[in-house]
């Protein structure tokens, strides 16, 4: 082979692209993206849900998503329970959005999507990274943490104060945590593709896992309640000298708060991780959506978590993104079967 791009990466025994050629080779068309599906949710070969026989379903070339059972002859679809499910776009589009969404350009605009995709709708477009970018939120996230130390701090979002005196006007408070972690050798590891954009920072560390949210003040219970939905108990917690997280050592955390007095140094020294988050955060927000609305900077805040705590691991990103996940468990008969062609509740994450 003489020149060719770089090749895919083999993740288990599923092969994920490190290109845009060798993307385009790998989901080519729908029915190598069903076959995919198909791979994923059934590794061991294709089970028949109902009546538990494990033999190569039919396919009916006219309806590339549907297995029927040899033995039952009960139809299954491959998209039931995905955000892909009940969609008339094809999977290749659906692919290539949760792709370039998980790994290539943060904050992709409709009307971009569009025109790479040469779609001629933008509301399919549209609908196609709304759709991933609800698959996003993930209601039961685990707490961070421990063993690894956090970094916790507060910041304003949005809003001018321009004309109207001093203060956060029209600002939204923004709480992170946010993991320390230690720099490791360069291994490539479970779908680990980059490891160079691991942030390296003073002392050897890079930042591990982040959880952001919205308080509506700085009191000690906005930010101890946040701790606890965020943080394993045990875990060592660095802050500010803020009051509001004093008492955050008789909740179960170790504490350790720096006195920044406003001194930048303190702040680089202390709670480096969480402020580069920060501002990378402001960054991306103004720069790519020209500025968030308070009701909607939840859902941003989400989009950011989810695409920073994956940013090693686009491959995992791709799949949950998509739904498909080989455990599927949370998967109900009736989104499985798609008799109704009704649309399935939403996939647990
Ligand atoms: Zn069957």
């Amino acid at each position: 082979m003489t020149n060719e791009s770089p090749r895919a990466v083999l993740v288990g025994d599923l092969p994920f692209p490190t290109s845009l050629p060798n993307f385009q080779r790998l989901f080519s068309d729908e029915c190598a993206c069903v076959d995919y599906m198909v791979h994923v949710r059934w590794p061991a070969g294709f089970i028949c849900p109902i009546c538990g026989v494990k033999e190569a379903p039919l396919r009916i070339s006219t309806r590339p998503r549907v297995l029927r059972c040899s033995k039952c002859h009960r139809e299954a679809s491959v998209t039931a329970g995905t955000v892909m499910h009940g969609s008339h776009s094809p999977l290749s589009v659906w692919f290539w959005a949760a792709y370039l969404v998980t790994s290539m350009t943060p904050g992709m605009s409709a009307v971009q999507f569009q025109r790479q995709l040469g779609l001629s709708r933008y509301e399919t477009a549209f609908q196609i990274l709304h759709k991933l970018r609800a698959a996003m939120v993930r209601p039961h996230r685990d707490r961070i943490g421990a063993p690894f130390p956090v970094e916790m701090d507060e910041t304003w979002i949005g809003g001018r104060t321009r004309g109207e005196g001093r203060g956060h006007h029209h600002k939204t408070l923004v709480v992170g945590v946010v993991e320390q972690r230690k720099r490791r050798k360069k291994t490539e590891v479970d779908g680990c593709l980059s490891p160079s954009k691991a942030l390296p920072r003073r002392g050897g560390l890079y930042a591990g896992r982040l959880r952001l949210g919205v308080i509506v003040d700085r009191s000690a219970k906005s930010l101890e309640t946040f701790a606890l939905e965020s943080v394993q108990p045990s875990t060592h917690i660095t802050t500010d000298d803020w009051s509001g997280y004093d008492k955050l050592a008789s909740r179960g955390y170790q504490l350790t708060q720096v006195a920044q007095r406003g001194d930048p140094d303190v702040t680089e020294a202390c709670l480096p991780l969480i402020h580069l988050v920060f501002g990378n955060l402001k960054t991306w927000l103004n720069g790519i959506h020209h500025g968030v609305s308070p009701q909607h900077l939840p859902a941003y805040l989400n989009e950011y978590t989810f695409r920073f705590n994956r940013r090693f691991y686009p491959f995992n990103a791709f799949r949950s993104l998509l739904g498909i996940v080989a455990d599927t468990e949370a998967t109900t008969y009736d989104a499985l079967y798609d008799r109704a062609r009704a649309l399935p509740p939403p996939p647990e994450r």
